[in-house]
């Protein structure tokens, strides 16, 4: 009997170390009991290995990949487990990259002399992969032989433990065959591009800073903008209707050409403008009608990214998402936004956000690449993002806005590598968005989360402006963020768009009296949470002429 305890690769304190102790203990004095192996995946164990090493069970079930490698290193030290079968994970049930199976191999060989019995397993459950990599009939047959996917991830474990069984010869076709294509995907030009990596080589400090303080760049800004107190704005994203859909559908299948894609597309645009500015709103959107996806839609026109066509995985529960493949180096070989931010920004005398999605979940949502740090693809990532922001700027951009809902959900386990991880995280952020005027407001936007843990990088990110899903907690964040010196603007949602329901104009002055008690009028903004795509057309316009009217309701309030 298998049981799950991802739970210890945690930080866990002496007292929870030793309920665990005592729970395998009084399980395995159990007398008529299956035999139980206990498994954990997703990092090391660390001082929670020799603990499950004593506990009175058959067997453990340990991951060696990544971050979890100093398992081995740990299991050795803690004295192995003598009569103990070993489950061991050496094949990374969460990347889609084939495995090296020599040095799998090599594991194995050191693993034997640690335990009675060794296994060949993934690392995790297979649920976090693809099905079939072989069936992706649009990506070149030499990339493919670089992608494991769940039936190549199940053949290489096969594979291994016949190498371990009957000796490295048994499988040498296998062996050199594997050799041959992780050597082509080592040197290929699409994983290593000298343009791409002078560049992210010569990135320095300062390119990842605003060149003005936030003080003077909040002057320059309020002269150029010249918005009230309490500006109103939303996330990005407007309805996204059937017809919108049906339209990309037809894109897809050839039934209507690009020109007529684009002309729906652009009547969807001047719809959303002409709607924001008849409900009085003052920093606009162009709405992302023309985005199937806030990560897919990048990785689609990024050199170095990869679409698949079947690749699908569960996120959570009936819901599954196809996420796109970071396999080589990042470059923009064109602008993504700036004709839609034109467009829009044509047909409004009112500020238009440019709205892009930050680095750090473009890596995020994807599958990352295995073959170097998060770091490099993160900073490569950053710098296609740098030209995007600037190319708005030059297209008239007084606004830009970020999105990085993902930065908090990828904080690593430990907390000991989680300062590492901020570090890059909000570097890969700043560099991205630094490189613009100090009149420039750059914005960036995160769904709910318990921000506790990321506060400071929240600061070091440095945007002008930070909006934050806030409803349903009652705008706790903007307490939380007042609390921690939060020097910059701030706009906590106001109205919960999980729910069709459409809030009052005193319910949201009730929110923004809330917000008002942590953040000064000055630094406040009013928008709604986010998440506007999944709503209809007319709980968003009730919704939205809500919030402008309380704005406006408290404003008077002020001045008076
Ligand atoms: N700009 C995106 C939108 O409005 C942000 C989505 C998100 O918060 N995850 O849809
Ligand atoms: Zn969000």
């Amino acid at each position: 009997m298998q049981l799950d305890e991802p739970a210890l690769v945690q930080d866990r304190t002496p007292a929870e170390l030793n309920a665990a102790a005592r729970a395998y203990r009084d399980l395995g004095a159990l007398t008529d009991r299956p035999k139980l192996l206990v498994a954990s995946y997703f990092d090391r164990l660390g001082e929670a290995l020799p603990v499950l090493a004593k506990a009175p069970v058959e067997g453990l079930a340990l991951d060696f990949t990544g971050s979890a490698a100093a398992n081995l290193d740990d299991l050795a030290a803690a004295g192995g487990l003598p009569g103990k079968r070993l489950v061991a994970g050496v094949v990374d049930g969460r990347n889609i990259w084939i495995n090296d199976l020599e040095k799998s191999l090599a594991t194995l060989a050191t693993l034997l002399g640690l335990a009675d019995t060794v296994d060949v397993a993934p690392s995790s459950s297979l649920l976090h992969v693809p099905i079939d990599a072989t069936i992706e009939r649009d990506i070149d047959p030499q990339i493919v032989r670089w992608l494991a996917f769940a039936k190549q991830k199940s053949a290489e474990v096969a594979l291994l433990a016949r190498g371990l069984r009957e000796g490295a010869g048994a499988i040498a076709a296998e062996l050199a065959a594997n050799r041959a294509d992780l050597a082509s995907r080592a040197t290929s030009p699409i994983t290593r591009d000298p343009a791409v990596r002078a560049r992210t080589a010569a990135v320095s400090e300062a390119d990842a800073r605003r060149a003005q303080a936030y003080p003077q760049r909040a002057e320059a800004q309020r002269a150029r903008l010249g918005l009230p107190l309490l500006p109103t704005t939303t996330i990005g994203s407007f309805p996204q209707t059937s017809e919108l859909r049906v339209a990309r559908a037809d894109l897809t299948a050839g039934r209507i050409d690009a020109a007529a894609y684009r002309e729906r597309m652009e009547a969807e645009v001047r719809e959303v403008i002409a709607f924001q500015e008849k409900a009085g709103l003052d920093v606009l959107v162009h709405g992302e009608p023309e985005r199937n996806d806030m990560v897919q839609y990048f990785a689609e026109q990024l050199t170095g990214y990869l679409a698949t066509r079947h690749g699908w995985v569960q996120s959570y529960g009936t819901r599954y998402v196809r996420p796109p493949v970071l396999v080589g180096d990042i470059s923009r070989p064109h602008s993504m936004t700036v004709d839609w931010f034109g467009y829009a920004q044509g047909l409004t005398g009112r500020p238009v956000k440019g709205m892009l999605t930050g680095p750090v979940t473009m890596l995020a949502w994807s599958f990352v690449r295995d073959d170097q740090p998060l770091a490099d693809t993160a900073r490569q990532v950053a710098l296609a993002l740098r030209d995007e922001v600037t190319d708005l700027e030059a297209a008239g951009a007084a606004v830009v806005q970020v999105d990085e809902p993902a930065l908090r959900e990828t904080l690593p386990l430990r907390t000991a590598d989680r300062p590492a991880y901020l570090a890059w995280a909000t570097e890969a952020f700043r560099l991205a968005t630094s490189g613009v005027r100090a009149d420039t407001q750059i914005h960036t936007h995160m769904c709910y989360a318990e921000f506790g843990a990321i506060m400071t990088a929240i600061d070091e990110l440095d945007a002008d402006v930070i909006s934050l899903e806030a409803t349903r907690s009652h705008m706790q964040v903007a307490g939380e963020l007042a609390e921690a010196g939060y020097p910059r603007e701030v706009g906590p949602g106001v109205w919960d768009i999980h729910s069709p329901r459409i809030p009052s104009t005193e319910e949201v002055v009730e929110l923004l009296r809330a917000g008002l008690a942590a953040i000064p009028a000055e630094r406040l903004w009013v928008n709604p949470d986010c998440g506007l795509k999944t709503r209809g057309w007319t709980e968003t316009r009730a919704s939205l002429e809500s919030l402008v009217g309380a704005a406006r309701r408290l404003r008077e309030e002020l001045a008076g």
